[in-house]
């Protein structure tokens, strides 16, 4: 990876009503992940995505 570049990933998503998924992977260009609370996550129900539009 380039300094200063994005990393790229595939994500794996079982949001099947999601305006983004297909075939259990995520299909928009980029995603945003935020926590539930301020700053912090504490478990994995505690960090969301944001980027999720019901679409289905
Ligand atoms: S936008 Fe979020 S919820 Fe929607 S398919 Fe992608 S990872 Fe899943």
């Amino acid at each position: 990876m380039q300094s200063g570049a994005h990393p790229t990933m595939e994500v794996m998503c079982h949001v099947s009503n999601c305006k983004f998924y297909k075939n259990d992977y995520c299909h928009a260009s980029k995603i945003e992940v935020n926590p539930k609370h301020i700053n912090r996550a504490n478990t994995s129900d505690d960090a969301l995505c944001s980027t999720f539009i019901p679409g289905k």
